[in-house]
């Protein structure tokens, strides 16, 4: 299985740089999925506790919106501070929002747990310093056109003035391909590890910009080592006020939120530190586990049927030997006598679970 070690080498950050954003930790041991419709609007709250059911470590709180047309709405304004208190009261979340203009970041303050920066503000040089003086933790969110090179000194805009708690966002960038509304450089993951310890945060919505795309692009993220995502979602999308059309539902929210905790229990052990945190990651190994042996069984049931077709006999001692022989190693804590008991049962179920064929027994 080649799969393991590589997830292990392009996930694992030692040395990241730990974010917090209200008591969420980005660029640890686990990949917080950041949730809630792109723009605050009437109903919020509700979308904010669903965002939570489905698993968000924090919620999408903008309550102000950069629009390419003037016309389309813009957010609540001030007027929508009221709903994210209400939302962080009720689901205990952090909350993160957009500034657009230097007083907004006053506006935000005592309501928000971070700043977020706009692809469109990126090159803000006046809003970076002002963001970086808050003292809030700020998600600088990649321009449309930025090179790594680019975006990293908008980075160093904040850090100059003694914020280092940043989170670097790739959103997608602006390519000659139209079916998705940017491109995702999934590619910026792995190079920025190697430019930066800031932790890189993955918004998988704007780079499709249509909803049924996002969990593959969320996963490509995920599996190229994010250390957090940034996903819009709405419990009734077609009614999203803003960006309707990426909008996943939280029962997608959920299943990328379990692929996340999937992976990380794979690659990241010490997420288990406490009792329901140990119980969340046993449940995702076993949901995974037992996804595999299904598929598992199918397989035998295609190699028994090409046995038969060959006239080969239904079981062969040696390779039997060989799976316990090579998954022991890789189980050294569970030991040969466990494993092979395991495996035996496991080549024994799948068999059994193989539908009886009326050529066999004929
Ligand atoms: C957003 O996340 O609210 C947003 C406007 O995205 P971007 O700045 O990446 O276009
Ligand atoms: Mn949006």
């Amino acid at each position: 299985m080649i799969i393991e070690p590589l997830l292990l080498s392009a996930t694992r950050r030692q040395d990241t740089h730990q974010v917090k954003i209200g008591a969420v930790e980005v660029g640890g041991d686990t990949v917080p999925v950041i949730a809630g419709p792109c723009a605050v609007e009437p109903g919020y709250v509700e979308h904010a506790v669903a965002a939570h059911r489905a698993g968000a470590s924090a919620l999408r709180g903008c309550v102000l919106k950069p629009r390419t047309r003037p016309g389309s709405f813009q957010g609540l304004g001030s007027a929508g501070l009221p709903l994210l208190d209400e939302a962080r009261r009720i689901t205990g979340l952090p909350v993160i929002a957009e500034p657009l203009a230097l007083d907004d970041i006053q506006m935000l303050r005592g309501h928000v747990d971070a700043l977020l920066i706009g692809a469109r503000s990126m090159h803000n040089t006046p809003l970076l310093r002002a963001a970086g003086q808050s003292g809030m933790t700020v998600i600088l969110k990649r321009g449309m056109s930025a090179t790594y090179d680019e975006w990293l000194a908008a980075a160093d805009y904040v850090t100059a003035e003694g914020n280092r708690q940043v989170i670097l966002c790739e959103r997608g960038i602006r390519t000659f391909e139209t079916a998705t509304r940017n491109t995702l450089d999934v590619s910026a993951i792995a190079v920025l590890r190697e430019m930066t310890d800031l932790p890189i945060a993955v918004d998988p919505s704007h780079a499709a910009g249509t909803a049924r795309w996002v969990p593959s692009l969320a996963v490509a993220a995920l599996a190229a080592g994010a250390d957090a995502l940034l996903i819009e979602c709405h419990p009734n999308p077609s009614e999203s006020l803003c960006d309707a059309a990426q909008a996943i539902t939280p029962e997608v929210l959920w299943r990328i939120v379990q692929t996340s905790l999937a992976l990380c229990a794979m690659t990241r052990p010490a997420v288990a530190d406490s009792v329901s945190g140990c119980r969340a990651v046993i449940d995702t190994i076993d949901d995974a586990v037992f996804h595999l042996l299904e598929y598992r069984a199918a397989i035998v049931e295609a190699v028994q049927q090409r046995k038969l077709a060959a006239m080969l006999p239904e079981r062969d001692l040696d390779r039997e030997h060989e799976i316990v022989d090579r998954v022991s190693r890789r189980a050294p804590r569970l030991g040969p006598q466990r494993v092979d008991r395991l495996v035996h049962a496991i080549i024994d179920e799948c068999l059994d679970a193989v539908p009886a064929c009326p050529q066999a027994v004929a």
